[in-house]
């Protein structure tokens, strides 16, 4: 088992396969998109398989594949099939926009996927199209559709946007009514690449839990499972959920069970530093992997106390230089 020198259980890795998109989300990378990485600064499928295997032995008990959009990296199955098999692994998932996901829907079910994040933060494509700058509303929702239809744990990740997507509070929460989804409403982070000049948090947590009261005032709190990061809430007589992610307020930190790794092979150990181990080029220059495991466990015993500590600790300038789709989100 792996514990932090703040007595906090590590068992959950978000490895992000790619920084490239085929949205522009306008909250986590500029419309022109980002400087690509190069095919030779990407981790190959071979070092992140060697690197979970690795981190599975030591503890991991969770991946979640992310990126950048995972379904646009070449031969995704493979590397998907690859983690599935890994001894110990108990739980592998995957968030994405659902733009090209339906047609692997089938396959991920065969491998054991049994939840999806999928990213929606409108349910009108034309806010849709304003907020991703491309037309594919009617992908993502079929995808929803297709995860549904086979028996996969469907979350909506909704970034919630200060005079952008708030009108879409209430239709996204009415979404559970019919349907066994859980909807998951993000305070929006300054990771956006400077795609935006990021003018502080209008709608923190407690916002959007006060809006869904304006028309649902009956709304129940759920328990929190261990290492939540959302506060769980449920509408008597709805088939699904709902969860508000304190992502800027950082309310979840005490209990942080997760660690990442960004498509060019560097681990966080919060989302707020800069990255403090690169494991990729540590596997190049062939280190062994029990020197790769003392190192893990040195900056395992480092670990910032809480995203503040973590974002004063960076030794560049400010977070919005930095997307979501490079760090994991
Ligand atoms: N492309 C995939 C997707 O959108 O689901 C996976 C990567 S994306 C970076 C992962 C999650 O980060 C998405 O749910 C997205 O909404 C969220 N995200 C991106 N930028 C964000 C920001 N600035 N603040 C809060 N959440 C953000
Ligand atoms: Fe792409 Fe996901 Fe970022 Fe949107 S949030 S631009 S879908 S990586």
């Amino acid at each position: 088992m792996l514990i932090d020198n703040h007595g906090r259980k590590i068992n959950y890795l978000r490895l992000a396969v790619t920084d490239r998109c085929n949205l522009r989300c306008f909250y986590c990378m500029p419309e022109d998109g980002l400087n690509w990485l190069s095919r030779k600064e990407l981790m190959t499928y071979e070092e992140m398989l060697q690197s979970c295997t690795l981190l599975v032995k030591m503890g991991i008990e969770k991946i979640r594949i992310t990126g950048g959009e995972p379904f646009v990296r070449k031969d995704i199955m493979q590397l998907l099939t690859g983690l599935s098999e890994l001894p110990g692994l108990k739980e592998l998932t995957i968030t994405t926009n659902g733009v090209l996901t339906a047609p692997f829907v089938p396959e991920l079910k065969k491998i054991g996927v049994s939840s999806v994040n999928l990213s929606l933060d409108t349910l009108d494509a034309n806010r849709f199209f304003t907020i991703t700058k491309r037309d594919e509303f009617g992908k993502v929702v079929g995808t929803m559709e297709e995860l549904l239809k086979h028996g996969i744990e469907v979350k909506i990740n909704a970034v919630v946007m200060d005079g952008k997507n708030t009108q879409d509070i209430i239709p996204l929460v009415e979404l559970t009514k019919e349907l066994p989804v859980s909807v998951r409403f993000i305070e929006e982070m300054p990771f956006n690449g400077e795609g935006h000049v990021y003018e502080g948090l209008k709608w923190d947590y407690i916002r959007i839990l006060d809006e869904i009261k304006t028309k649902y005032p009956s709304i129940e709190k759920l328990p929190d499972p261990a290492y939540s990061t959302s506060y769980n809430y449920h509408i008597p007589g709805h088939h699904g959920s709902i969860g508000i992610i304190a992502a800027y307020s950082r309310t979840f930190c005490g209990t942080c069970n997760r660690i990442r790794i960004t498509p060019q092979g560097s681990l966080k150990t919060c989302l707020y530093d800069n990255g403090v181990l690169n494991i990729k080029d540590l596997m190049r220059s062939g280190i062994s992997e029990n020197d790769l495991q003392a190192k893990l466990l040195d900056v395992f015993n480092h670990r910032a106390k809480d995203g503040w500590e973590a974002e004063k600790n960076r030794n560049v300038n400010d977070p919005a230089h930095e997307s979501m789709a490079t760090i994991g989100g």
